[in-house]
């Protein structure tokens, strides 16, 4: 047991409505398998995220429905707090962007490289609307992309390419309110100086041992040519500029992305003036024996691996510029950025305007959990682009979570609660029993390295190959043979369902709901495997209500070891720990998605 402090920094799912299996494959499922691990092992894990909650395409949401942009936010955090806590995902603290506590945090971060003199202002120019004279923000702005050509570019992204835009890079730019075309007049905005960090982020990420490689290959590719990036936007919504002169301003805003990423901090400190100790935080960004892991989609590796870490070390004072740290004093910056590549859905990319969608809460109407966990880890997209079939889902739920280890279960459960009524009592060993117990419980060492460096589908590989080795015995020994002997009937039985606790153990990570089953099948009480909640709560500094999902996990039982199954406990006839599903959810789910994915 190792006790360091491990932060677990989960991306920020966008407020613009409910996330489907696809969002939670890139950054929920494996952020919440690596904090459950490190739990086990003896770790203490801070699990934080929120609502990302600013941004024009929220303000664009509330303009098409005629509300404010905040009820289109409470709304969509609601709905995600609910569908992240049904998937068993472990936050310490999951809250939202627009929290006082955010806004103060995010303040502080832009007035920390302000005074080391890594943003800096500039004019530049912003669009405005001809026919009403106001600002027209660059999520409004249509255009041609300048560098793929894709004629539906918004003026600060291109969904196509993916690169970041500015407004006047499109080609042929109209405004997406009244098809107008936008003027543009001189704006003054902050820019954070990226070209000053070009040489300390690139010691930092030549120092990063254990990326996966295609991360660290586009994390470094681009610091060939960093050019300073606009802090500040021409907008309403958003963490207002903390100086005089612009901090009353209406329409100017920090740029939503930039204000996102310090959600990991604030989130921090807001979990730790919850706790009652307002200075809990440092303990995950300033001990030295902290770690830090970002979890997120490729298409957010951009800004954890080159945006917040030159922010934050431009807070800290370590670019070209020098300075030192800000009144929160020197930050961590990530260990590792682990990202995922895309999960695609029956060939096709994850479209919620073009409905090649399954949202996270219609899945977890028809199936359990579990299911959706363990498909991600074992056959997610961990370092390719996956595609998300039906029928492989069907496959990996029916042969391996039923028939491997559900089976294993429900068969040695039975035979012993039967026969017995207990976990039955060894008689001495022979060289097979002797030889699965040796290998479920030599598993911990090699399952939890593979999954302390996040290689989680090796994880779970070797996690299932065991479960084989543990069926194959049972199939082997065939207790139900051993009517005659019933000693060595219970040797078999005894070793089976140690085996079957090793392997629940193992398995913890991916599949708590069904290892908390699995615990109190084998006799257990208590908490094995614990639950995220969710929490109202108020705004610490304004009062205003929101839900947060939040958890006790300190006290589970469950630990990364074998530990032996005191013979004599009672045990009840078993129920089946997973559901089969009929071959029927296949066309069934091809009919829903064809049409409309209702
Ligand atoms: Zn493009």
């Amino acid at each position: 047991m190792s006790d360091r402090h491990i932060l677990t920094a989960v991306a920020w799912p966008y407020a613009n409505g409910p996330r489907h299996i696809g969002h939670v494959s890139g950054f929920g499922v494996p952020s919440d398998v690596f904090s459950r691990y490190q739990r086990m092992a003896g770790n203490r894990v801070l699990m934080v995220s929120g609502t990302d909650e600013h941004g024009t395409p929220i303000t664009v949401a509330a303009d098409a429905e005629g509300v404010s942009p905040r009820e289109i936010a409470d709304r969509n955090n609601r709905l995600i707090v609910d569908d992240l806590q049904a998937l068993g995902l472990s936050y310490d603290l999951f809250t939202r962007t627009t929290t006082v506590n955010h806004a103060q945090v995010s303040q502080e971060i832009f007035l920390g490289l302000l005074k080391n003199g890594y943003v800096f202002p500039q004019t530049t120019l912003g669009a405005i609307s001809p026919s009403t004279g106001r600002t027209l923000p660059d999520r409004y702005i249509e255009g041609t992309c300048p560098i793929c050509g894709y004629d539906g570019a918004r003026g600060d992204q291109c969904d196509n390419c993916g690169n970041q835009l500015d407004p006047t890079d499109l080609i042929n730019p109209v405004s997406r309110i009244n098809g107008e075309t936008p003027r543009f007049v001189e704006s003054e905005h902050y820019f954070l100086d990226l070209p000053a960090f070009t040489r300390s982020l690139g010691d930092w990420l030549d120092s990063r041992r254990g990326w996966r490689p295609n991360v660290l290959n586009f994390a470094k590719n681009l610091l060939t040519d960093l050019k300073p990036r606009s802090y500040t936007r021409d907008i309403d919504w958003g963490v207002p500029i903390p100086l005089d002169g612009w901090r009353d301003r209406p329409d100017k805003r920090i740029y939503v992305w930039f204000d996102a990423v310090v959600g990991y901090l604030s989130a921090s400190i807001e979990w730790a003036r919850r706790s009652g100790d307002d200075d809990a935080w440092r303990q995950w960004w300033q001990a030295p024996d902290a770690d830090a892991y970002y979890f997120m989609g490729k298409d957010n590796i951009v800004f954890h691996a080159e945006i917040w870490p030159a922010q934050l070390q431009g807070y800290n004072g370590e670019g070209d510029k020098g300075g030192s740290p800000g009144s929160l004093g020197r930050l961590a910056l990530p260990t590792e950025v682990v990202s995922s590549e895309f999960l695609t859905m029956e060939g096709r990319k994850f479209s919620s305007s073009r409905q090649v969608v399954i949202y996270v809460r219609d899945f977890l109407a028809r199936y359990d959990p579990d299911a959706l966990r363990y498909f991600v880890a074992v056959a997610g997209p961990e370092t390719q682009d996956t595609d998300f079939t039906w029928a492989e889902f069907l496959r990996r739920n029916n042969d391996e979570l039923v028939a491997g280890w559900g089976n294993l279960v429900n068969r040695t459960v039975s035979m012993a609660a039967k026969n017995v009524g207990a976990v039955p009592t060894p008689g001495e060993l022979t060289d097979a029993d002797r030889a699965l117990l040796a290998s479920t419980s030599s598993a911990f060492g090699p399952v939890g390295d593979l999954l302390a460096r996040n290689r989680q589908k090796a994880a779970a590989t070797e996690a299932m190959r065991v479960v084989g080795e543990a069926n194959k015995y049972l199939s082997d020994q065939a207790p139900w043979k051993l009517k005659e002997d019933p000693a060595r009937r219970d040797t078999v039985l005894h070793t089976a369902l140690q085996a079957v606790s090793d392997c629940n153990a193992l398995l913890t990570p991916f599949l708590p709901h069904s290892a908390q089953k699995v615990h109190e099948l084998l006799g257990g009480t208590g908490v094995w495997s614990p639950a995220p909640r969710v929490e109202e709560v108020t705004d610490l500094d304004d009062g205003s209500p929101y839900p947060v999902i939040t958890g006790d996990y300190g006290d589970a039982q469950a630990v990364w070891a074998s530990r032996p199954l005191p013979s004599g406990t009672p045990l009840s006839p078993p129920t089946p720990v997973f559901r089969k599903l009929d071959e029927s959810i296949v066309a069934d789910e091809l009919a829903r998605l064809e049409g409309g994915g209702k």
